[in-house]
């Protein structure tokens, strides 16, 4: 079941929301900022014991403060032109299935990895995102993509119908 929810993906009760994080998991900007500030500072010193996360991969913590269980961090690519980015972006969500899937999570919410400050183009990146579900999310109750303005929200609707 996929859903489209608009605003603050910091409030969605599920059993995880994914972080667009940087390779240190030591916290950032955009998204970021948002979980790190909503979860409390536990979020930050659990993210301290893990070793970073390279570009693609996804680790997993608590959720802290946050309404939903559990926070998956996942480091997407920083745009440079269309190359190797789009199997980067594709690996981001793949892997944020799996480790869900792992800890029998049957409900995740994304943020639109990678189009904040790394620069993805907004509407490829809802593809990507749309085909991931697609494809590796079978046997999940809810996924959400949160979308944090209308113009991202009516991207995801597009590639919804298409
Ligand atoms: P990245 O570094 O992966 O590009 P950003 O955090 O800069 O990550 O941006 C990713 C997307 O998250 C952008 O589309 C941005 O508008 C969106 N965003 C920022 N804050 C929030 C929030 N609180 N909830 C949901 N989406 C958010």
């Amino acid at each position: 079941m996929i859903e489209l929810f608009r605003g603050d993906i910091t409030r969605l009760e599920v059993d995880a929301i994914v972080n667009a994080a940087n390779e240190t998991l030591r916290g950032g900007g955009g998204v970021d900022g948002a979980i790190h500030r909503a979860a409390g500072p536990d979020l930050l010193a659990e993210c301290r014991t893990l070793g970073g996360c390279p570009t693609g991969e996804a680790r997993i913590t608590g959720g802290y403060r946050l309404p939903a269980r559990h926070v998956i961090h996942t480091v997407g690519p920083v745009w440079r032109e269309a190359g190797t980015e789009d199997a980067l972006l594709a690996a981001c969500y793949r892997n944020c299935f799996a480790l869900a899937r792992e800890h029998g999570l049957g409900s995740i919410a994304f943020p639109a990895i990678s189009t904040g400050v790394y620069g993805f183009p907004a509407d490829r990146a809802a593809g990507i995102a749309v085909a991931g579900a697609q494809a590796h999310g079978a046997g999940f109750a809810r996924i959400v993509f949160a979308c944090f303005d209308e113009a991202t929200e009516a991207l995801y609707r597009r590639e919804l119908s298409a």
